[in-house]
């Protein structure tokens, strides 16, 4: 690999690190789909790698890449976001107290609710966004964990990494940074104080809806670290070879395809914010979101294509305009190239305080003029 000493993180996503094949100059990395790998004639292994359940060469390329545009000392990559949760949650010592945000992905925070009955771990949680809540719910020696979530899944809430960061770190805890929403390109948390950053890299990472992934990225000397990378070695979660290489090919175009989502998202956002049929655009690009202030010093490459609509009039009308889309795909998860729209008080359930009347949007990379005619038709359908 050539020395690629102050480049820009933009150059190092776009050409994967540069990583030539050094066999025959492929400009794209072979992947490799090997669960087993030969010793050499001293019985000495080759390139560190044994048995594909530790790890792999493609995965461990996708780990660099990411690591670097994290700015992380290791990356570890998951066969999904949920396992790479599993994996830190089972990491920490019996009995640890972890504090998370009451509104954030509701299968992670079922997983903690889960884990807390079964005693395995304590577990208090806060208003998403409010620090001084955040500050009440850690537990000064007790609190091990500090799990946000930024912006958080609902209402796109924004906590400062940094803020919360110091509130863990003056408790004795780490402070783990559910960034998801926000990739690399606008937000690097352990730049602002996290400890661990986690994406699911289904989302925006990789963008293109055509795998599940996780990962966990910390800064030098972690403690936990090795207790992680074990427990995906027992568990086999690792991501394999093939999903390995996709997710770097989805990487390469991070920057343009956030950007443009951003761009879409900001124009959407503005032009339904003053329509008779919207109560609120929850959006962070809009200076009326309560955390824009601070969205604009952490999200410093665009507010992304996030956002929730809260419908005005009766009850049934909001899931009646997301059946009413032609552009926006009914369908959950986030961060593709394709919109996407969601009912989540129909999807989640009701115990998760999702307002009957919000919709969720994805947006996408699409010529924005489609989006908000098919939205604005969607809303008269819904009527
Ligand atoms: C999707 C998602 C997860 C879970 O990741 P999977 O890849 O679906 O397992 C966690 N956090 C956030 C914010 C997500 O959107």
């Amino acid at each position: 690999m050539r020395r690629r000493n102050a480049l820009s993180p933009q150059t190092m996503a776009a050409q994967a690190l540069h990583m030539l094949d050094g066999e025959n100059g492929a400009v794209v990395p072979a992947m490799h789909s090997a669960s087993t790998f030969a010793r050499d004639e001293n019985y000495d292994l080759q390139d560190g790698f044994v048995y594909s359940r530790y790890g792999s060469p493609t995965t461990s390329q996708g780990e660099r890449i990411i690591a670097e545009l994290e700015g992380a000392a290791s990356s570890l990559l998951f066969n999904s976001g949920m396992s790479a949760t599993v994996a830190l949650v089972e990491a920490l010592p019996m009995g640890a107290h972890v504090v998370a945000q009451s509104m954030m992905y509701h299968v992670g925070l079922n997983w903690l609710n889960r884990q807390a009955a079964r005693g395995v771990i304590g577990f208090d949680s806060f208003e998403a966004g409010n620090l001084a809540a955040l500050e009440a719910a850690i537990k000064p020696e007790k609190t091990k964990l500090v799990w946000i979530e930024t912006p958080a899944n609902g209402d796109w809430s924004i906590t400062d990494i940094a803020v919360a960061a110091r509130l863990a770190h003056a408790a004795g805890a780490i402070l783990m940074c559910d960034s998801t929403a926000a990739p690399p390109c606008t937000t690097r948390p352990l730049a602002l104080g996290a400890d661990l950053s986690f994406h699911s890299a289904t989302k925006y990472l990789n963008g293109h809806s055509d795998l599940t992934a996780g990962v966990l990225s910390a800064k030098d000397g972690l403690p936990i670290w090795e207790g992680i990378l074990e427990v995906r070695s027992f568990q086999g979660t690792v991501l394999p070879g093939f999903e390995a290489w996709l997710l770097i090919r989805g990487l390469r175009t991070l920057f343009i395809r956030y950007a443009q989502a951003s761009k879409n998202a900001m124009e959407l956002a503005r032009h339904f914010e003053s329509h008779p049929a919207i109560e609120r655009v929850l959006y962070p690009g809009l200076p009326s979101h309560p955390g824009h202030v601070v969205a604009k010093q952490q999200m410093t490459g665009g507010f992304g294509g996030m956002m929730s609509l809260l419908l005005k009039g009766k009850e049934g009308r909001a899931l009646k305009a997301a059946k009413a889309c032609n552009v926006f795909i009914p369908a959950t998860s986030l961060g593709g190239v394709e919109s996407l729209i969601e009912h989540r008080h129909t999807v989640a359930g009701p115990d998760y305080g999702i307002p009957e009347n919000l919709l969720r949007l994805s947006i996408g990379i699409e010529a924005v003029d489609d989006l908000i005619a098919d939205l604005e038709q969607a809303l008269e359908a819904g009527h």
